[in-house]
């Protein structure tokens, strides 16, 4: 159990925001509203992409784009660790390095969407998971429901429905969590890009800037073009 000095609950938005846009956002909002503003909401984008597409971003373009991204905004940080680290980042592994950074008594939240809470029992050892953190798992009003899920039976005990209960222990809790989620992919934002499209109003001003700026997602070779002035 924590004490009042133990700081804010630390909730973790996963995700290779490449680029990150207004969906991501809101989300990030929707989460910090949900807890009253007591809580900490970091973005923390993979290091390792999974597309291999020419036209993605580097890491250091991913970070940079999210820093200006939450620039303004109250509540919201990014949390650079995965990027740091490099290569395949195992999310157990990087709560294992997030809990003995926070310390035992900080709640750590692993926010997912219900995409990867249906592929959760594929994650590396991914019952260790609630031995360090919580998780929410971010539903859409009108998505499926997380009952029938292989990983929901060994994860029943776990269930809780109150958000005092993630932020009043540590770790342990899985909360289901129905937020609105804007129609918004990163996705269709490089698709457009590549057509030399605008995805003006889909993501912040200063983040189109300098996609802009750095003229990334127009299928250009990273490794031999990636040039910064
Ligand atoms: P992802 O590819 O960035 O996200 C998956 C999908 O969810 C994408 O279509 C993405 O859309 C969408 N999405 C993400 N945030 C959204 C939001 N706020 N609103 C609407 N759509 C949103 O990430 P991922 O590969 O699923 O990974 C998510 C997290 O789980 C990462 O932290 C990753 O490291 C972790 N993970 C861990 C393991 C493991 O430990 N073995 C395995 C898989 C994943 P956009 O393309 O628009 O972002």
């Amino acid at each position: 159990m924590r004490d009042n000095a133990v700081a804010n609950p630390l909730i973790l938005l996963g995700g290779t925001f490449d680029p990150v846009h207004h969906g991501h956002l809101r989300t990030a909002v929707d989460l910090f509203q949900a807890f009253s503003g007591r809580a900490d909401i970091a973005l923390m984008p993979a290091a390792q992409h999974r597309l291999r597409e020419a036209e993605a971003a580097a890491p250091e373009d991913r970070l940079a784009m999210l820093a200006l991204a939450v620039a303004h905004e109250p509540g919201l940080s990014v949390e650079p660790l995965e990027i740091q680290r490099g290569g395949t980042t195992y999310t157990v592994e990087t709560l294992e390095i997030l809990r003995q950074r926070e310390g035992a008594q900080r709640s750590l939240i692993f926010a997912m969407g219900l995409d990867a809470w249906h592929s959760l029992s594929k994650w590396h050892r991914w019952l260790e998971i609630v031995q360090l953190a919580h998780i929410i798992v971010v539903c859409r009003p009108q998505g499926s429901s997380g009952e029938a899920l292989n990983c929901g039976d060994a994860l029943q005990a776990n269930r809780t429905d109150l958000i005092d209960d993630l932020i009043s222990t540590s770790h342990g809790k899985v909360l289901f969590l129905t937020l609105t989620q804007l129609e918004i992919s990163s996705t269709r934002i490089r698709a457009l890009l590549k057509q030399g499209l605008s995805p003006r109003y889909l993501l912040p001003d200063s983040v189109l800037a300098y996609i802009e700026k750095h003229q990334l997602y127009r299928c250009r070779n990273r490794d031999t073009d990636h040039q910064h002035t």
